[in-house]
C-alpha cells in the first residue's frame, strides 16, 4: 500500500499511534474467531501499486488488500513495512492487520481509466492475499473479477488454502486473461514426527523432525493442506507453481529435505518450482534470530557468521545451494518453465515478455463474471469493537514530524524490488 499517497493528515483519537494519522481508518475490530488479532479497516484511495524499476521486474503493478499477515512466518521479508505505521515488525505484524475494505471498488475505478494499459498485476508479493482475514472480508473475489473484466493478467502467490474457495472464479478468469497461480511451501516435515528419529533430531534420511513448519510459520496452513491446494488447482486445469522459499540454512537445506520437498511438490501436481535462500533484513533478522535462539540455539552462532555481511547469505553459500538443488529440480521435472530466448527470462502466462503476446482487448471475449463482488462490508456483530463502534474521523493536530518521516521514507512497495533475493530471477512473479 502506498502509505505516502494516503494523505496522512488527520489524527484519530484513541487509535494506535501510527494508525491515528490515517484519515481513512474506519474502525478497529477484534472478534472471538480471530483471537489475538485486531483488524484495522480502512478505506483506501488507491488499489494498484506501481512497482518502480520495471526493467528488473516481470510485473509492473501489485495489489495488497492487507497489510500485516497472520500467517506470522518468522522469516517474512515484509515485516519492516509495519514500521511505517509505527507498529513493530514482530508481533504487531502478525496481529495488527490493516484491511482495505473498499479495495475492489477502488480497483475497478482505476482499471476503467482509459490510460490503464492492462499491465500484469501481482498479488502476494508483499503480504498474503489469502491469509485468514480473507475468510472474513472476501476481498479477493471482487479483485479477481475486476482484473478479469478489464483484461488484466493476474498472478497470485499465497500460502493460503482459502485459494480453493475462489477456484471457480479463477478458472473463469483464465478464459479471458492469463492467470498464474503459485503456492509458497518451504518446509516439508508434515507427518514425520513419530518414527525414525536420531538423537540429534534428524531422521536417518537427514530430515529434521521437530515440527519445524508449524514452529517457524505458526499461522499458516500445514504443508499437507497447501499441497492439497496445489492438487486442487491442477485438477481444475490451471498450472500451479511452488515457491520453495526460503530455504533455511542448516534446517531445510539438506539434500534429503530438498529431494523430499520436490518429490512432494511433484506428486501434488506442481508445474514448476522456484527456490531461494533466506534473506534477513535487519528487522526481520532480529525476529527470526529470536525464534532461532528459542528453538535452535545451537545454530545461532552459525547464522551470525553466515549473515555477518548483510541480509543475504554470502555468495559461496548461494552457489553451494544452487549446485545442490538445481540438479534435483531438473531430476524431478520441475524446472521453471520455458526460457524465453529473447530475454533469458522464463515465460509466464501472466507476464508475457512482449506486449504482443497479449491480445488487444477487442480480441478477447467479454468476461462473463457476475456483478462484481461488493467490497467486504465492515463486519459487524459479534465483534468487540475497539475505541467505539466506529472511529469518527476526529480531527486533531497532525503529528508533523511523523508525517514528514512517513512521506520521506522509502515506501513499502519498493521492498518488492529490494527484497527479492539476488539469485532469484523473478520470472514467474
Ligand atoms: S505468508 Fe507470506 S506475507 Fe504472510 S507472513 Fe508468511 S511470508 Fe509473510
Amino acid at each position: 500500500m502506498r502509505w505516502s499517497g494516503q494523505q496522512l493528515q488527520t489524527e484519530q483519537v484513541g487509535a494506535l499511534p501510527g494508525l491515528a494519522r490515517l484519515n481513512n481508518l474506519v474502525r478497529s475490530v477484534q472478534t472471538p474467531e480471530f483471537a489475538g488479532i485486531t483488524f484495522h479497516e480502512i478505506l483506501c484511495k488507491s488499489a494498484l501499486n506501481h512497482v518502480p524499476g520495471q526493467s528488473a521486474m516481470p510485473f509492473g503493478y501489485t495489489i495488497n488488500p492487507y497489510r500485516g499477515c497472520s500467517h506470522a512466518c518468522t522469516y517474512c521479508f515484509a515485516r519492516p513495512t509495519h514500521q511505517y505505521l509505527d507498529l513493530d515488525a514482530g508481533k504487531d505484524f502478525d496481529s495488527e492487520i490493516i484491511v482495505k475494505v473498499n479495495v475492489a471498488e477502488v480497483l475497478r475505478k482505476e482499471l476503467a481509466k482509459p490510460t490503464w494499459g492492462r499491465h500484469p498485476v501481482a498479488l502476494g508479493t508483499n503480504t498474503d492475499p489469502y491469509q485468514r482475514a480473507e475468510g472474513r472480508y472476501r476481498l479477493m473475489p471482487g479483485i479477481i473479477a475486476a482484473l478479469a473484466d478489464s483484461g488484466t493478467p493476474i498472478s497470485i502467490l499465497t500460502k493460503g488454502t482459502l485459494l480453493r474457495r475462489d477456484l471457480d472464479l479463477l478458472v473463469e478468469a483464465s478464459e479471458h486473461v492469463p492467470v498464474d497461480l503459485a503456492m509458497s511451501i518451504a518446509i516439508y516435515d508434515d507427518g514425520l514426527r513419530d518414527d525414525g528419529l536420531r538423537d540429534d533430531g534428524l531422521r536417518d534420511d537427514g530430515l529434521r523432525d521437530d515440527g519445524l513448519q508449524q514452529s517457524v510459520e505458526p499461522g499458516t496452513p500445514t504443508t499437507k493442506a497447501r499441497l492439497a491446494t496445489v492438487t486442487a488447482v491442477r485438477e481444475r486445469g490451471l498450472d500451479c507453481g511452488v515457491f520453495l522459499m526460503p530455504i533455511l540454512p542448516f534446517l531445510t537445506d539438506t539434500r534429503a529435505h530438498l529431494d523430499e520437498a520436490l518429490r512432494q511438490a511433484k506428486a501434488a501436481g506442481a508445474t514448476s518450482v522456484l527456490y531461494s535462500g533466506l534473506n534477513l533484513k535487519p528487522a526481520v533478522k532480529d525476529w527470526y534470530l529470536g525464534w532461532l535462539s528459542r528453538e535452535h540455539p545451537e545454530l545461532v552462532g552459525r547464522y551470525h557468521e553466515l549473515y555477518a555481511r548483510g541480509q543475504y547469505a554470502p555468495k559461496e553459500y548461494r552457489t553451494w545451494l544452487a549446485a545442490r538443488i538445481r540438479p534435483l529440480i531438473r531430476a524431478h521435472g520441475l524446472e521453471r518453465g520455458v526460457v524465453d530466448p529473447a530475454t533469458g527470462g522464463i515465460r509466464s502466462n501472466a507476464f508475457p515478455s512482449f506486449p504482443e503476446r497479449m491480445p488487444p482487448p477487442a480480441a478477447r471475449p467479454p468476461a462473463r463474471h457476475p456483478a462484481p463482488v461488493p467490497p467486504a462490508s465492515p463486519v459487524p456483530a459479534a465483534s468487540a469493537v475497539l475505541n467505539g463502534s466506529a472511529m469518527p474521523a476526529a480531527s486533531a493536530a497532525p503529528a508533523a514530524a511523523a508525517i514528514r518521516r512517513a512521506r520521506s521514507a522509502e515506501v513499502p512497495r519498493s521492498l518488492i524490488a529490494a527484497e527479492l533475493p539476488p539469485d532469484l530471477a523473478p520470472t514467474l512473479f
